[in-house]
């Protein structure tokens, strides 16, 4: 199935005079899809496997901006640290570490989001509330290489609306509560959450980064 374009412009368009910034989910897609988008202006592309990434990277120009969105182990950051642009999917303060670890390796500073757990799914990673405020409180004077700039959840896939609106409207009080606090040294910036299939409703909800895949590029199977 070829990327759809009147989607891609459309949603584009909408998402740009809101003021949320898309990333486009091309996990899965072949490099030339990836291009076509990329020569209609998209610069963000988000990719949820470290191999299928770093190859992408490699054949693809390299003024796209990459976003990791997928579980990622600790053993595989250093494929990805010298130019990955925002981990979106931090959910461990080992990761954190070692994402700091491979960034001061590459002379760089890397941004992150935390990943909160908000649906109902078990298989879904990230933080709890009390995890989340854990780490939040915890020391960060040793990791200067890397940046926390925001949070990332995934709504439970279901279709009960009211659900889904619950589970964002929690994460965006998260990211109030933590946007306002001090305890950190830089400045919350980015709430991300929307995909596919609730992007529209995320929006209202406050969020200013969403990532679409199966819109933009067809369903995977
Ligand atoms: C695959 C994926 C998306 C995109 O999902 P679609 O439903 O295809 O838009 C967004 N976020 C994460 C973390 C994903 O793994």
């Amino acid at each position: 199935m070829p990327v759809n374009i009147a989607a891609y412009k459309q949603i584009s368009t909408d998402l740009s005079k809101a003021k949320v910034s898309l990333v486009a989910v091309s996990k899965t897609r072949p490099v030339e899809e990836i291009l076509g988008l990329y020569h209609l202006g998209q610069k963000d592309f988000g990719e949820n496997y470290v191999q299928e990434l770093v190859e992408k990277y490699e054949r693809l120009p390299k003024d796209i901006r990459w976003h990791f969105i997928g579980h990622l182990q600790t053993n595989k950051v250093k494929y990805i640290a010298p130019f990955v642009s925002l981990i979106q999917s931090v959910d461990s303060k080992k990761l954190l570490n070692e994402i700091n670890k491979q960034a001061q390796k590459n002379n760089c500073i890397i941004d992150c989001l935390l990943q909160v757990h908000i649906a109902e799914e078990e298989t879904k990673f990230g933080f709890n509330e009390s995890e989340l405020a854990e780490i939040m409180n915890s020391d960060f004077s040793q990791l200067k290489n890397i940046q926390i700039i925001g949070l990332m959840g995934m709504a439970s896939l279901t279709s009960d609306r009211k659900k889904i609106g619950n589970e964002f409207r929690y994460l965006k009080n998260q990211f109030d509560k933590y946007s306002q606090s001090s305890i950190i040294n830089y400045q919350f910036s980015i709430l991300s959450m929307g995909m596919s299939a609730d992007y529209k409703m995320a929006v209202e909800e406050g969020s200013n980064m969403v990532r679409i895949g199966s819109l933009l590029f067809g369903n995977r199977d």
